[in-house]
């Protein structure tokens, strides 16, 4: 079945592929919690230390700097985000993926050249860091001189135009000011973080912050009402299932016959996206699951 899906050739189907296989052969277990889009690594949450991030995880040559490595769903996000909007060399990445030897270079550097209220403010400590997932990039707008530490990327011009589109291609701006209490991190405006989509449009759409989100969605467990987003082409179909609960709906989830993409929170819980079809008829708009 899956199969049939893949060989449509949209996309966003292929994408939602690509994390689906992460279920273990014995179903879902509690390292499940700490992979895939959505896990949230913060000042309280840092990344599991079962789960070995490291270079040969990730893709090199983000936007032509071999340097910089992503995870590879958010290295063909991003190029695809940067070929949309046709930015040419006007957006250049600046750090990508970290080590944690690099994340802690970084931390003791910096405290050494600017402090320790600025380290604290705009960099995130060792194994606390979003970099060291793959999953989160600092941006520039190419200039003559570039801040690696704080990097500019204003709101207008062919930044903002990337911000606009950012969350059709799964990404969000992770740091917004007026958040700095929830993130722990100060305002951002360089950083991004891919998330999948359409959790970047809904992150978009509500205001919310990656810690917002991840709350919110406890609301709808896979006992309770799901959470519904549509589109022209597709009705996603969202839920939480608490840690206690992974056993049982992994036999649920055998049953599944729908495209679905799961991801832990890195908290407590993982977090399923069910894709449903929207099928045209005659006019009218219905949703089928895919058989
Ligand atoms: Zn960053």
């Amino acid at each position: 079945m899956n199969q049939k899906i893949l060989t449509k050739k949209t996309n966003r189907l292929k994408t939602f592929y690509l994390n689906s296989s992460i279920q273990g052969k014995n179903g879902l277990n509690k390292s499940n919690i700490y992979h895939g889009n959505l896990i949230l690594v913060n000042k309280d949450n840092p990344l599991n230390t079962k789960v070995i991030h490291k270079y040969n995880h990730f893709v090199p040559g983000v936007l032509n700097h071999k340097d910089i490595y992503l995870e590879i769903e958010t290295y063909f996000k991003l190029n695809q985000l940067i070929k949309y909007i046709n930015s040419g060399d006007s957006i250049i990445p600046i750090s990508g993926y970290r080590s944690m030897q690099e994340q802690k270079q970084i931390f003791t550097d910096s405290i050494k050249e600017n402090g320790m209220d600025f380290t604290q403010k705009y960099v995130a400590l060792p194994g606390h860091s979003e970099h060291q997932t793959g999953l989160a990039i600092d941006l520039a707008e190419q200039n003559d001189v570039i801040d690696f530490i704080c990097p500019n990327f204003p709101y207008d011009g062919i930044c903002g135009e990337f911000r606009f589109h950012a969350g059709r291609f799964g990404f969000i701006e992770r740091y917004p000011a007026g958040k700095e209490e929830l993130t722990g991190i100060g305002h951002e405006p360089w950083h991004f973080r891919y998330v999948s989509y359409p959790h970047s449009e809904i992150i978009q759409n509500f205001g919310f912050t990656l810690e917002e989100y991840v709350h919110f969605l406890k609301n709808f467990s896979f006992k309770d009402d799901h959470l519904k987003y549509k589109t022209d082409k597709y009705e996603y179909e969202i839920f939480y299932v608490k840690e206690s609960d992974l056993m049982s709906f992994s036999t649920i989830l055998a049953e599944e016959k729908r495209p679905y993409q799961i991801s832990g929170n890195n908290v407590d819980g993982i977090i399923i996206t069910l894709l449903n079809q929207v099928v045209r008829k005659s006019g009218v708009k219905t949703y089928e699951r895919y058989h």
